[in-house]
């Protein structure tokens, strides 16, 4: 009997081990099912209440990291998200980074380099937007693109594509041993859920500004996409920066299963509040004297 049986639908799990959502425990994404939950049984309003209860736990950690980061630790966290058009990134930073205090999370989206970007390496203008100490930084959409989207349309030749995810691996180390902890979550869908999706945007007047006729032309892309997400997931899924697989059809466990994974990177960094540079009781003498 598997373990996920064995909890019951009386006793839901109350949390989303990062372990669960690997590749090497979910296997190639063309065998993955996209509406699945991995590690949750329950139902979307279980769903719902742990991750109220979870985002608290978030916050938490996100106080710790950034009250640390006021006081001289160096470390942070950086979450990368990659997904299709449609996969739910922006629901991701508006739903779980919007669970914590904003002056201790950074965003940046990464859309079609300007000419001033593709200038310089393809990594420029990631490096610009790292997280702070203390902070928590997040990509929509990122680096991986260079060997996403470029790979699917031969936007450079195959050898210099080729040799980003090397490049990519060597970066990610440098950022981790520089304190970086590296979160990367590939939000995964179905085709069919993103027709579903844009369909809404053509659907309701308060979605029109979502959509971009080009998201209809890429779907023509799909297959080149997942065999180049499949090529990323094997070239850059290293001990230090590894990837995650979210099925990305049920947008509520999605959002969850990203928020265990930021937790569990928190609490691997075993945070505490830091010591005070001054002398408490000093402090509370003067105080009161006051
Ligand atoms: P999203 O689809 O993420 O909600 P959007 O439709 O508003 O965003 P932008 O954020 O402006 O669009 O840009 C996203 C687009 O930019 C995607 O089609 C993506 O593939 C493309 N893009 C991102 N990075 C690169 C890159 N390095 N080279 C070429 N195109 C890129």
């Amino acid at each position: 009997m598997s373990k996920t049986k064995d909890l019951g639908s009386s006793k839901k799990p109350d949390r989303i081990r990062s372990s669960t959502l690997r590749p090497e425990t979910l296997g190639r994404l063309d065998t993955i099912d996209t509406r699945a939950k991995p590690g949750f049984d329950g139902s979307k309003s279980d769903g719902a209440k742990l991750l109220t209860k979870r985002g608290e736990r978030l916050a938490g950690l996100q106080e710790l990291l950034y009250a640390g980061g006021r006081s001289g630790d160096t470390r942070s966290v950086l979450l990368v998200l990659q997904g299709m058009d449609t996969s739910g990134k922006g629901g991701i930073v508006r739903h779980v980074m919007g669970m914590v205090d904003p002056q201790g999370v950074s965003h940046a989206s990464f859309g079609k380099p300007t000419d001033e970007e593709l200038e310089h390496d393809f990594l420029w203008r990631i490096k610009k937007k790292l997280p702070d100490p203390g902070q928590i930084g997040v990509f929509d959409r990122s680096h991986y693109e260079d060997v996403l989207v470029v790979r699917v349309h031969d936007l450079v030749p195959m050898p210099v594509w080729q040799k980003r995810y090397e490049e990519i691996n060597a970066f990610e180390r440098e950022l981790v041993d520089a304190g970086t902890t590296v979160v990367k979550a590939m939000l995964h869908i179905s085709p069919d859920a993103q027709r579903e999706r844009l369909a809404k945007r053509l659907d309701r007047p308060d979605k029109y500004w979502k959509f971009n006729p080009a998201d209809i032309d890429e779907r023509a892309y799909w297959s080149g996409y997942q065999e180049a997400y499949q090529a990323m997931l094997e070239e850059t899924d290293t001990d230090v920066a590894p990837w995650h697989v979210v099925p990305a059809d049920r947008k509520w466990y999605a959002r969850l299963a990203i928020t265990e994974l930021v937790i569990d990177a928190l609490e691997a960094m075993d945070l505490g509040w830091p010591d005070p540079d001054f002398d408490v009781e000093h402090e509370k003498k003067r105080l009161a004297e006051s």
